[in-house]
């Protein structure tokens, strides 16, 4: 039987080591992934960080198609940044790359390792706008549309690059 087809968006950032050559390098090895299809990406952007001083982040929001199931796509997605240099220092602190699953088709997940959607999806400016970049008419599993979300947070510390 044929594993069915899931639409995931999954927020990129970085501050460490070229963060914009770190996403670049993210997105390629994205699109050539076996199990990824149909990928588009949004805009790069800039944000002040949060947590812990740092260094500003790149961050872009992703889509793409995939048959993994969540938990593989979550493994896929931390061997890319251990792929990357990814190090668990401190809580929120900088790193070479972070690699986020927003959401997956309308699901509501609670793993201990995945919650979906995104626990503070709904809170950041550099997730909600590019993530409206991408699907303006998305909605949550609860109902509320993407766009409008995105139109409200405002863009305090945010710039989108050229
Ligand atoms: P934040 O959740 O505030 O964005 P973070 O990205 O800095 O924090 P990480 O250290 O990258 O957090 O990840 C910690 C753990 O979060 C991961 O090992 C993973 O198991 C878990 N996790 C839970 N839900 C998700 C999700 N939707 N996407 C990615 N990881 C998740
Ligand atoms: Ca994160
Ligand atoms: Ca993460």
């Amino acid at each position: 039987m044929a594993a069915s087809m899931h639409t995931v968006f999954i927020g990129l950032g970085s501050n460490l080591d070229d963060p914009v050559a770190q996403l670049q390098q993210a997105w390629a090895t994205l699109k050539a992934a076996p199990w990824c299809r149909e990928a588009k990406i949004s805009s790069l952007y800039r944000s002040v960080a949060v947590g812990p001083p740092q260094p500003d982040y790149i961050n872009a929001v992703a889509q793409v198609t995939t048959d993994l199931a969540p938990l593989d796509l979550l493994d896929a997605l931390q061997a890319i940044e251990l792929n990357q240099g990814r190090q668990r220092l401190i809580h929120w602190g900088p790193r070479t790359l972070d690699l986020d699953i927003l959401l997956i088709d309308q699901e509501i997940i609670q793993h201990e390792r995945l919650q979906v959607p995104h626990p503070y999806l709904t809170e950041r400016n550099f997730v909600l706008i590019p993530l409206a970049e991408l699907a303006p008419e998305l909605r949550l599993p609860d109902g509320r549309n993407i766009g409008d979300l995105a139109a409200q947070i405002g863009n305090e510390g945010l710039t989108r690059l050229a």
